[in-house]
Protein backbone atom coordinates (compact mmCIF):
# COMPACT_ATOMS: atom_id res chain seq x y z
CA UNK A 1 0.00 0.00 0.00
CA UNK A 2 1.39 3.60 -1.01
CA UNK A 3 1.68 6.02 1.97
CA UNK A 4 1.86 9.75 2.00
CA UNK A 5 5.38 11.39 3.44
CA UNK A 6 4.55 15.01 2.47
CA UNK A 7 1.15 14.65 4.57
CA UNK A 8 0.62 18.31 6.19
CA UNK A 9 -0.10 17.97 9.70
CA UNK A 10 -1.13 20.66 12.09
CA UNK A 11 2.03 19.83 14.70
CA UNK A 12 5.06 17.54 14.67
CA UNK A 13 2.79 15.73 17.98
CA UNK A 14 0.32 14.80 15.26
CA UNK A 15 2.61 13.71 12.78
CA UNK A 16 3.80 11.00 15.31
CA UNK A 17 0.26 10.41 16.01
CA UNK A 18 -0.56 9.35 12.95
CA UNK A 19 2.33 7.83 11.75
CA UNK A 20 2.21 5.60 14.35
CA UNK A 21 -1.34 4.24 13.64
CA UNK A 22 -0.29 4.35 10.45
CA UNK A 23 2.41 2.38 10.18
CA UNK A 24 4.95 5.16 9.03
CA UNK A 25 7.94 6.01 10.30
CA UNK A 26 9.67 9.97 10.23
CA UNK A 27 13.69 9.30 9.20
CA UNK A 28 15.80 11.43 11.22
CA UNK A 29 19.52 12.03 10.63
CA UNK A 30 22.06 13.38 13.09
CA UNK A 31 23.91 16.47 11.05
CA UNK A 32 26.95 18.51 12.16
CA UNK A 33 26.98 21.68 9.68
CA UNK A 34 25.24 23.26 6.80
CA UNK A 35 26.63 21.36 4.54
CA UNK A 36 25.56 18.16 5.57
CA UNK A 37 22.37 19.89 6.82
CA UNK A 38 22.19 20.99 2.76
CA UNK A 39 22.59 17.36 1.87
CA UNK A 40 19.73 15.80 4.01
CA UNK A 41 17.66 18.62 2.54
CA UNK A 42 18.24 17.85 -0.72
CA UNK A 43 17.58 13.93 -0.31
CA UNK A 44 14.13 14.39 1.51
CA UNK A 45 13.10 17.00 -1.71
CA UNK A 46 14.85 14.15 -4.08
CA UNK A 47 12.23 11.80 -1.84
CA UNK A 48 9.47 14.00 -2.06
CA UNK A 49 9.55 13.13 2.19
CA UNK A 50 9.62 15.17 5.19
CA UNK A 51 12.15 15.10 7.39
CA UNK A 52 13.90 15.87 10.79
CA UNK A 53 17.56 16.97 11.59
CA UNK A 54 18.88 16.57 14.52
CA UNK A 55 21.99 18.62 16.68
CA UNK A 56 24.21 15.78 18.80
CA UNK A 57 24.74 17.84 22.16
CA UNK A 58 28.73 19.01 20.56
CA UNK A 59 27.07 20.33 17.77
CA UNK A 60 24.63 22.06 19.83
CA UNK A 61 27.48 23.01 22.15
CA UNK A 62 29.65 24.18 19.44
CA UNK A 63 27.70 26.01 16.95
CA UNK A 64 24.88 26.67 19.39
CA UNK A 65 20.98 26.36 19.56
CA UNK A 66 20.94 29.59 18.05
CA UNK A 67 22.53 29.57 15.13
CA UNK A 68 21.80 25.89 14.27
CA UNK A 69 17.56 26.97 14.05
CA UNK A 70 18.46 30.20 11.85
CA UNK A 71 20.44 27.64 9.46
CA UNK A 72 17.43 25.29 9.62
CA UNK A 73 15.10 28.37 8.60
CA UNK A 74 17.27 29.16 5.99
CA UNK A 75 17.53 25.38 4.35
CA UNK A 76 13.55 25.27 5.06
CA UNK A 77 13.50 28.05 1.87
CA UNK A 78 14.74 25.57 -0.27
CA UNK A 79 12.61 22.30 0.99
CA UNK A 80 9.58 20.91 -0.65
CA UNK A 81 8.09 19.73 2.39
CA UNK A 82 8.96 19.83 6.12
CA UNK A 83 12.06 19.98 8.16
CA UNK A 84 11.99 19.60 11.61
CA UNK A 85 14.93 20.49 13.98
CA UNK A 86 15.41 17.79 17.01
CA UNK A 87 17.94 17.74 20.01
CA UNK A 88 19.17 14.54 20.30
CA UNK A 89 20.53 13.01 23.16
CA UNK A 90 20.85 15.61 25.87
CA UNK A 91 21.46 14.49 29.05
CA UNK A 92 20.68 17.97 30.63
CA UNK A 93 17.33 19.41 31.39
CA UNK A 94 19.11 22.86 30.71
CA UNK A 95 20.45 22.54 27.27
CA UNK A 96 16.98 21.04 26.45
CA UNK A 97 15.37 24.45 27.69
CA UNK A 98 17.92 26.59 25.80
CA UNK A 99 17.24 24.18 22.64
CA UNK A 100 13.40 25.05 23.16
CA UNK A 101 13.77 28.95 23.77
CA UNK A 102 15.71 28.96 20.80
CA UNK A 103 12.76 27.12 18.13
CA UNK A 104 13.80 23.33 18.24
CA UNK A 105 10.75 21.40 17.28
CA UNK A 106 11.41 18.44 19.35
CA UNK A 107 13.84 17.35 22.18
CA UNK A 108 15.39 14.39 23.61
CA UNK A 109 16.19 14.26 27.17
CA UNK A 110 18.50 11.12 27.77
CA UNK A 111 18.17 9.72 31.19
CA UNK A 112 18.75 6.16 30.63
CA UNK A 113 22.00 6.08 32.40
CA UNK A 114 20.14 7.39 35.41
CA UNK A 115 17.90 5.38 37.85
CA UNK A 116 14.28 4.91 36.98
CA UNK A 117 13.40 7.51 39.48
CA UNK A 118 15.86 10.15 38.00
CA UNK A 119 14.78 9.43 34.52
CA UNK A 120 11.11 10.43 35.54
CA UNK A 121 11.89 13.38 37.08
CA UNK A 122 14.52 14.88 34.40
CA UNK A 123 12.11 13.73 31.79
CA UNK A 124 9.11 15.52 34.09
CA UNK A 125 10.90 18.62 33.86
CA UNK A 126 11.64 19.16 30.38
CA UNK A 127 8.02 17.68 29.47
CA UNK A 128 6.37 20.72 32.02
CA UNK A 129 8.92 23.26 29.87
CA UNK A 130 8.40 21.82 26.33
CA UNK A 131 4.34 22.39 26.92
CA UNK A 132 3.58 25.44 26.69
CA UNK A 133 6.18 26.21 23.44
CA UNK A 134 4.56 23.18 21.81
CA UNK A 135 7.58 20.99 21.30
CA UNK A 136 8.08 17.40 21.52
CA UNK A 137 9.76 15.57 24.10
CA UNK A 138 11.65 11.94 23.39
CA UNK A 139 12.61 10.07 26.83
CA UNK A 140 14.70 7.23 26.63
CA UNK A 141 14.69 3.94 28.41
CA UNK A 142 16.61 0.80 28.61
CA UNK A 143 20.18 1.34 27.13
CA UNK A 144 21.34 1.50 23.23
CA UNK A 145 24.63 -0.16 22.71
CA UNK A 146 27.88 1.38 21.32
CA UNK A 147 29.63 4.38 22.54
CA UNK A 148 31.37 3.20 25.47
CA UNK A 149 27.69 1.53 26.86
CA UNK A 150 28.88 -1.57 28.74
CA UNK A 151 26.71 -4.07 29.32
CA UNK A 152 26.36 -7.58 30.92
CA UNK A 153 23.19 -9.49 29.87
CA UNK A 154 19.94 -8.97 27.85
CA UNK A 155 18.19 -7.95 31.04
CA UNK A 156 20.58 -5.11 31.55
CA UNK A 157 19.92 -3.35 28.24
CA UNK A 158 16.69 -4.43 27.17
CA UNK A 159 14.13 -2.06 28.58
CA UNK A 160 11.80 -3.53 30.95
CA UNK A 161 7.97 -3.24 29.92
CA UNK A 162 6.90 -2.06 33.26
CA UNK A 163 9.57 0.78 33.47
CA UNK A 164 8.48 1.78 30.07
CA UNK A 165 4.88 1.99 31.68
CA UNK A 166 5.97 3.82 34.22
CA UNK A 167 8.04 6.54 32.48
CA UNK A 168 5.28 7.19 30.27
CA UNK A 169 2.59 7.01 32.44
CA UNK A 170 4.51 9.10 34.95
CA UNK A 171 6.38 11.71 33.05
CA UNK A 172 4.12 12.29 29.75
CA UNK A 173 6.65 12.27 26.88
CA UNK A 174 5.44 12.52 23.73
CA UNK A 175 7.71 9.88 22.10
CA UNK A 176 9.53 7.16 23.46
CA UNK A 177 12.95 5.48 22.84
CA UNK A 178 13.45 2.32 23.86
CA UNK A 179 16.40 -0.50 24.27
CA UNK A 180 15.73 -3.50 22.54
CA UNK A 181 18.51 -4.48 21.04
CA UNK A 182 20.15 -1.63 18.44
CA UNK A 183 23.92 0.03 19.02
CA UNK A 184 25.07 3.47 17.74
CA UNK A 185 27.33 3.13 15.06
CA UNK A 186 29.08 0.79 12.80
CA UNK A 187 29.09 -3.21 15.16
CA UNK A 188 31.00 -6.19 14.57
CA UNK A 189 27.87 -8.06 14.47
CA UNK A 190 24.49 -7.72 12.80
CA UNK A 191 22.71 -5.88 16.32
CA UNK A 192 20.30 -8.68 17.11
CA UNK A 193 16.67 -6.55 17.50
CA UNK A 194 14.32 -7.61 20.28
CA UNK A 195 11.17 -8.06 18.46
CA UNK A 196 9.59 -9.94 21.22
CA UNK A 197 10.29 -7.41 23.98
CA UNK A 198 9.23 -4.43 21.25
CA UNK A 199 5.99 -6.05 20.53
CA UNK A 200 5.28 -5.92 24.33
CA UNK A 201 6.20 -2.47 24.50
CA UNK A 202 4.03 -1.49 21.81
CA UNK A 203 1.24 -3.37 23.47
CA UNK A 204 1.54 -1.33 27.07
CA UNK A 205 1.83 2.06 25.18
CA UNK A 206 0.20 4.18 22.99
CA UNK A 207 2.97 6.81 22.04
CA UNK A 208 5.34 6.50 19.10
CA UNK A 209 8.46 4.87 19.70
CA UNK A 210 12.22 5.60 18.69
CA UNK A 211 14.37 3.53 17.30
CA UNK A 212 18.17 4.37 17.52
CA UNK A 213 21.23 3.07 15.63
CA UNK A 214 19.68 3.12 12.38
CA UNK A 215 22.99 3.01 10.75
CA UNK A 216 23.41 -0.51 11.83
CA UNK A 217 20.11 -2.36 11.47
CA UNK A 218 19.30 -4.63 8.35
CA UNK A 219 16.29 -2.76 5.84
CA UNK A 220 14.22 -5.96 6.63
CA UNK A 221 14.50 -4.98 10.48
CA UNK A 222 13.67 -1.78 10.26
CA UNK A 223 10.88 -2.23 8.30
CA UNK A 224 9.37 -5.03 10.27
CA UNK A 225 9.92 -2.27 13.48
CA UNK A 226 8.15 0.69 11.74
CA UNK A 227 5.26 -1.97 11.36
CA UNK A 228 5.61 -2.61 15.15
CA UNK A 229 5.05 0.69 16.14
CA UNK A 230 8.59 2.65 15.54
CA UNK A 231 7.95 6.00 14.30
CA UNK A 232 10.61 7.77 14.08
CA UNK A 233 14.75 6.19 13.28
CA UNK A 234 17.84 8.03 14.14
CA UNK A 235 20.51 7.99 11.71
CA UNK A 236 23.86 9.33 12.59
CA UNK A 237 26.54 6.62 11.43
CA UNK A 238 26.52 6.98 7.91
CA UNK A 239 26.08 10.41 7.41
CA UNK A 240 29.32 11.65 9.12
CA UNK A 241 31.42 8.75 8.33
CA UNK A 242 30.90 9.47 4.94
CA UNK A 243 31.15 13.20 5.41
CA UNK A 244 34.35 12.67 7.00
CA UNK A 245 35.97 10.15 4.70
CA UNK A 246 35.18 11.58 1.68
CA UNK A 247 36.20 15.07 2.84
CA UNK A 248 39.42 13.62 3.97
CA UNK A 249 40.29 11.94 0.97
CA UNK A 250 40.00 15.09 -0.98
CA UNK A 251 41.96 17.30 1.33
CA UNK A 252 44.54 14.30 0.99
CA UNK A 253 44.79 14.59 -2.48
CA UNK A 254 44.45 18.46 -2.57
CA UNK A 255 47.15 19.12 -0.16
CA UNK A 256 48.04 22.92 0.52
CA UNK A 257 45.25 23.70 -1.89
CA UNK A 258 42.52 22.16 -0.34
CA UNK A 259 39.80 24.91 -0.53
CA UNK A 260 36.36 24.13 1.81
CA UNK A 261 33.65 24.94 -1.37
CA UNK A 262 35.56 22.80 -3.95
CA UNK A 263 36.47 19.83 -1.47
CA UNK A 264 32.41 20.13 -0.01
CA UNK A 265 31.09 20.59 -3.54
CA UNK A 266 32.20 16.84 -4.55
CA UNK A 267 31.73 15.49 -1.01
CA UNK A 268 27.79 16.85 -0.40
CA UNK A 269 26.32 15.00 -3.37
CA UNK A 270 27.68 11.67 -1.47
CA UNK A 271 26.54 12.40 1.80
CA UNK A 272 23.03 13.38 -0.21
CA UNK A 273 23.55 9.57 -1.53
CA UNK A 274 23.69 7.50 1.69
CA UNK A 275 20.80 10.07 2.66
CA UNK A 276 18.41 9.20 -0.38
CA UNK A 277 19.14 4.99 0.07
CA UNK A 278 18.26 5.11 3.99
CA UNK A 279 15.16 7.46 2.93
CA UNK A 280 14.11 4.76 0.68
CA UNK A 281 14.61 1.77 3.69
CA UNK A 282 12.74 3.81 6.15
CA UNK A 283 10.16 5.22 3.19
CA UNK A 284 9.74 1.89 2.01
CA UNK A 285 5.77 1.95 0.88
CA UNK A 286 5.97 5.22 -0.55
CA UNK A 287 5.47 4.44 -4.49
CA UNK A 288 8.93 6.35 -5.46
CA UNK A 289 11.10 3.99 -3.49
CA UNK A 290 11.93 0.82 -6.37
ZN1 LIG B 1 20.74 7.43 19.84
Amino acid sequence: MEKNFSEDFASLLDLFKAYRKTERCLASFNVNDNYDLQAVVEAANEMDTHVMVMTYPPVADLITPQVFTKMVEGVRLNAKNKVYLHLDHSVSVDQCKAAIDSGYDSVMIDGSQQALEENIKMTKQVVAYAKSANVVVEAEIGKILGRGVEVKSDDDFLASVSDVKQLYEEAQPDIVAVGIGTAHGFTPQEPKIHFGRLGEIAEAIPAPLVLHGGTGIPDLDIQKSITMGMSKINIGTIVHTTYMQEAMKRMNEAGMNAYPPFIMKEVLPLIKDVVVDRLKAVNFQNELVV
